[in-house]
């Protein structure tokens, strides 16, 4: 059975089980409600209202999360850079340490014969990091001016699960590698996202305020970061 609330569909499944179960499951957010035989869709109905809050901060939670494609590193694969594809070309190296070009619509890796996938991936990644590192100053500068905050200190690394966070009595911001792939406009929204968590350190009433006031189109963007 499935149960539709606003704009999300659950899917409800009778089981040889005691109490009700509730799942919201990655990466699409997807909910799952087990119940036992015996349990009416009225109860069912008064159950799901009762954790709608729940539900919701679950998406929300699991929808943010930035989702990691498995690569292969393989010459003709797609690899974005802020927000626009490249087909990789990797090329063999004879000699001297790898490395990443840009060449019309394609991205170039020079690597030894037999390099592995994952030290592909760490050239790459270094690469990225150039990349955004550059564009990450200018915005994060830009933005403190803009709100009138102290300086931060800040640095990229891969996370699986974010794509930012904020330890806001150290003053410490940390972004994710993986905003080298994505459209500037969703960097930004990060951005501003963590610099915010300065002022307001949850994601309620406050902080939405705070956020619509500094970049209005914030709700778009983030629905962006998350098809990606
Ligand atoms: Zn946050």
């Amino acid at each position: 059975m499935v149960i539709r609330m606003e704009d999300i569909e659950i899917d409800v499944e009778r089981k040889m089980i005691r109490g009700m179960r509730l799942a919201v499951y990655p990466p699409d957010g997807r909910v799952r409600l087990s119940i036992p035989f015996w349990v009416s869709e009225q109860e069912v109905r008064d159950f799901l209202m009762l954790k709608w809050q729940w539900i919701c901060r679950s998406r929300e939670k699991v929808l943010s999360r930035p989702r990691n494609k498995a690569r292969e590193y393989l010459s003709g694969e797609q690899h974005l850079l802020f927000g626009i594809p490249y087909t990789l070309q990797v090329e063999p190296l004879s000699s001297g340490s790898p490395s990443v070009t840009m060449e019309g619509n394609r991205i170039i890796l020079r690597c030894r014969p037999q390099t592995t996938p994952a030290r592909c991936e760490a050239v790459l990644y270094e690469w990225y990091r150039a990349q955004l590192h550059p564009i990450l100053e200018q915005m994060i500068n830009e933005w403190l001016l803009r709100i009138g905050e102290a300086p931060v200190v800040w640095s990229t690394r891969r996370m699986k699960s974010e794509w930012g966070s904020c330890i806001a009595r150290k003053r410490k911001l940390l972004f994710n590698l993986e905003l080298a792939r994505v459209p500037r406009e969703c960097i930004e929204y990060v951005v501003v996202h963590e610099l915010t968590h300065l002022a307001v350190q949850n994601h309620g009433p406050a902080f939405k305020a705070l956020m619509t006031q500094r970049l209005p189109q914030w709700k778009a963007l983030r629905k962006q970061l998350r098809l990606i």
